[in-house]
Formats: C-alpha cells, structure tokens, sequence
C-alpha cells in the first residue's frame, strides 16, 4: 500500500530477449504532472501501457491507488487478476494516444459517450450532459454532431481528451498526443491539457514538447535505455541537469 496514486518499483518488461525496462522506480501523487522525456526506443510508451494493463510486466510491482495492478497478493502469493478485476482497474485511469483512436462512425458526442453508457451504465440523458460538458471544456462544444473525418487532427485529438475525462479517470496517461499533429495545431491541444493540469488533474504525459514540460510539470523524468537517468523539478532537469545522457538528450532536441 502506498500513499501515492502510482509507486511503480522495479518494473522491468521484456519482449522475448528485448529487455525495455531495466528496474524502473516512479511515484506519481495526487494532482501531480510528470513529464516522462528520452530518446526513442526508452521504454517510455511500454511504461505508460503497463500502468494501462496493455501489457503485462516481466518484474516489479505497480500500485495504482494503493492497489496492486495486474496481480493480487494473497497468503503471500501473486495471482493474476480476474479479467472483471482489470477491467475495473482500466476504467480508472484514461489514456490519450499519439494516434487518436476515435470510432470512425460515431460522432463526436457519441464517442464520448461510449464508455460511460456501456461500461459504467451511465443514463443516456446523464452521458449526453456530461460529454457536452466535456466537449464545452476542450473547445469543440459546437461540434457534438460531428463525425472524426469531418474534424481536423487537433480536433479528434481533443474529442478523445474529452472521452477518456467522460470515465472520470483518477489517473491521465498521454502518450505523446501531439506528435502526429501537423504544427500548426499542436498548440490547441498542448491548451486543453494545460487547463487539465490547472484543474489538478494527475497526469503521466510521454512528450517530447520541451516547451510544455518546462512549464506545466511538476516532475521531469528522463528516461533512457529502459532506466530513469534523471529526475526533478523542469528546472533542475531541463536547466541543470547532472547527467551526461540527459545533457545529450536535451542538446538535441532543443
Ligand atoms: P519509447 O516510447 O521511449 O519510444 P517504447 O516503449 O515504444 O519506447 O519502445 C521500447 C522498445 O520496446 C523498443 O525497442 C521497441 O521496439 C520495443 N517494443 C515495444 N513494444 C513492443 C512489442 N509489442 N513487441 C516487441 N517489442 C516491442
């Protein structure tokens, strides 16, 4: 048990003889931003799905909430968690990916309000307000009748803001949401996640927006060959950083 919303300690994830992550250690707290930053092929998008239960780790623990994911101790013992189990432990935590995953023959009100009709049996009148609240919040309430293909990149990207938030998340994991955007919209939804991060929304955001991790984490980890090589305040690691493979890192991609 832990007083933090995620303690990942040792986390290590292999595909076959691939070692990605090599003994990670993470806390995330309560209303906490962090920034997980590195070079390509780090580890960081493995890390943030085995929060996720899209893949099952090799070693270590993740509590998220105080409990254990994926597994349950009893007498001692590890178990695998019941599907019913994970699925309550997924609808948890809403994640955000690169690709932006809406369903393609539903609009934008209506993949929104999805999950929470079909998984939490949310009333369809209730569901309705709440995604048009949503979809008030991230700037698109004029476009609840609108289908994916008839929105722009930054738009789908912030409908499916909008659906992960309509589950009411304790936990928001983004996997580098803005880098399939063209630039020039890249900065409306860097704006939606902003406010989410005023809000006190607790977030784990894989990016590689400098700009946007200097000024809205709380926390920058820096991760490279499946280890964290460094973490702190933006400060301390975009500004100060101690380590040679950060210093690499940040020369490049400023
Ligand atoms: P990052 O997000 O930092 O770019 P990833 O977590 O995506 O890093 O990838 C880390 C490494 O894991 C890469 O070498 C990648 O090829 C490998 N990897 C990721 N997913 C799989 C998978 N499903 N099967 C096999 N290898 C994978």
């Amino acid at each position: 048990m832990s007083e933090h919303l995620v303690e990942a300690v040792n986390v290590t994830k292999a595909f076959g003889d691939n070692v990605v992550l090599q003994g990670v250690d993470l806390t995330v707290d309560p209303g906490e931003v962090v920034c997980l930053l590195g070079p390509s092929g780090s580890g960081k998008t493995t890390f943030l799905r085995l929060i996720n239960q899209m893949e099952i780790l090799t070693g270590g623990r993740i509590w998220v909430g105080g409990e254990l994911i994926g597994v349950e101790e009893r007498n001692g013992r590890l178990y695998v968690r019941k599907d019913r189990d994970i699925a309550r432990q997924r609808s948890r935590i809403g994640m955000v990916f690169q690709r932006f995953n809406l369903f393609p023959h539903k609009t934008a009100l209506q993949n929104i309000t999805e999950a929470p009709i079909q998984v939490k049996r949310m009333p369809k009148p209730t569901a309705r307000k709440a995604a048009l609240d949503l979809l008030d919040r991230v700037g698109l309430a004029d476009r609840a009748d609108y289908y994916p293909a008839q929105l722009s990149g930054g738009q789908q990207q912030r409908v499916a803001i909008a659906r992960a938030l309509a589950m009411q998340p304790e936990l928001m994991l983004f996997d580098e949401p803005t880098s399939a955007l063209d630039p020039e919209l890249v900065g409306e939804v860097l704006a939606v996640m902003r406010d989410l991060a005023k809000d006190g929304t607790t977030m784990i955001v894989v990016t590689h927006e400098m700009g946007f991790a200097r000024e809205v984490s709380d926390r920058v980890v820096f991760m490279d060959g499946g280890v964290v090589v460094e973490e702190g305040t933006p400060e301390q690691v975009l500004l100060k950083p101690t380590q040679e493979r950060t210093r690499t890192f940040l020369s490049r991609v400023k």
